[in-house]
């Protein structure tokens, strides 16, 4: 959806992709439009209708990579399960793990996955580029090249479940009704101890820019037949696209976070430039009607803390003061600023972190300090991909054949 104004992106809308060859990858399309395409390609009605049903079980609750395995000739030579291409794969030390990507016309995005004790939180990619330009994100610097389609955002959910080697094997007891041209059955389902437990898009790109696509994607991921990952397990971040709130919590629902990162409308128009369009109160009054936002599933407040700029008391006090003028029931997330080449900021100290979090703490709201994850892999979103420019095609492709012999 095109939305008017001066620092609207300019999106490049794809439904699906047809491959050089002219296959179509079957990721990304939801099962009416699967069995729409069997019926073109010659089943009836009903068995399209059928077989759509068997193949989406398949994909999204089988990781299946493989249609010529499990299917008919006549399909394999129309449709293929793609995945997006990984340009490079890095291991922090403390068990992050980023993945530069490529889409089929050769663009590059990132996806980072963040494991913790209770949860593994996979951060996805809603745009190649961005056109928001807020200024302590790398990834601003970039040029908006395009909006990622549905499949290129559900096939980094995917791609991370293959990663981390999490899909189940075909079970006895829901395979019965298939075909006997899809069963591949090799026993041994178990669906239990998930690693990839949430979601949060908050990777490259403004989500709410590309809201047809991010919806679509999502609501395969949430699919019962498909990833089967709850609302509740997935947050889609905003700059602050504030006409598009409501919309996304109506159609999608999922829970809400916001790059608030300051308090006043001077300091928000420098970080977030997108401010200068839709104005502090206008955004928090849309966060105070967002749909669903409850005590117990509060919007979180992202504010990045940058020296000398946001990090004050009395911005710690007015962030208090506007949660509670505008009764949100919000958490607010303090982030240390991660560094990257050119940045115009540095980092508060930790002393005044540790302030600023005690200030909003004693004014009844959570806000705990994230711990930097993964700083020894350029973990700041949009360094992994200028990092991969700096290196050299014969670097990529040796780092691509260690990935590819890791991943068996
Ligand atoms: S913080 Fe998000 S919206 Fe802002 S420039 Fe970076 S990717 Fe774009």
């Amino acid at each position: 959806m095109q939305i008017p104004g001066l620092i609207d992106p300019v999106p490049v809308a794809r439904d699906i992709t047809p491959r050089e060859d002219g296959r179509v990858d079957l990721i990304g399309l939801p099962r009416q439009r699967i069995a729409e395409l069997f019926e073109t390609a010659g089943l009836d009605a009903k068995a399209a209708k059928l077989r759509a049903k068997q193949v989406f079980h398949w994909l999204y609750h089988r990781g299946m990579t493989d249609i010529a395995k499990t299917m008919r000739p006549w399909l394999a030579e129309r449709f293929v399960i793609g995945r997006p291409e990984i340009v490079l794969s890095q291991h922090s030390s403390d068990g992050t793990r980023k993945w530069l990507l490529k889409t089929a016309d050769d663009h590059e995005y990132e996806m980072v996955f963040i494991p913790d004790a209770d949860r593994g939180t996979l951060c996805v990619s809603s745009q190649v580029g961005c056109t928001l330009n807020c200024r302590f994100c790398h990834t601003g610097t970039m040029r908006l090249v395009r909006n990622l389609t549905p499949g290129e955002i559900v096939g980094q959910v995917m791609l991370a479940r293959d990663a981390l080697g999490e899909w189940p094997k075909a079970g006895q007891a829901d395979l019965s009704a298939l075909g006997d041209d899809l069963v591949d059955d090799d026993g041994g389902y178990s669906s239990d101890g998930r690693l990839l437990t949430n979601i949060v898009m908050m990777g490259m790109g403004e989500p709410l820019y590309n809201f047809d696509n991010v919806r679509d994607a999502l609501k395969l991921v949430m699919d019962g037949d498909g990833l089967a990952l709850s609302k509740r397990r997935i947050t889609l971040s905003t700059s602050g696209v504030v006409p598009m709130m409501a919309k996304c919590g109506e159609e999608i629902g999922v829970n809400l976070a916001v790059s608030l990162h300051a308090v006043t409308k001077d300091i928000r128009d420098e970080i977030v430039p997108i401010n200068r369009k839709y104005g502090l109160e206008e955004l928090l009054q849309a966060c105070a009607d967002y749909p669903g936002a409850s005590n117990a599933r509060r919007i979180t407040f992202e504010y990045v803390m940058l020296k000398d700029k946001n990090d004050s008391d009395e911005h710690a006090r007015e962030l208090v003061r506007l949660i509670k003028q505008y009764k949100l029931p919000a958490k607010v997330n303090l982030i240390p600023f991660n560094p990257w080449p050119g940045a115009i900021y540095e980092c508060s100290s930790q002393e005044r972190i540790r302030r600023f979090s005690e200030i909003v703490f004693e004014g009844g709201i959570s806000a705990p300090v994230r711990t930097p994850r993964g700083r020894d892999i350029d973990a700041a979103c949009g360094q992994l991909k200028t990092a991969a420019q700096k290196m050299s095609r014969a670097e990529l492709d040796r780092l691509a054949e260690e990935k590819q012999a890791a991943l068996g």
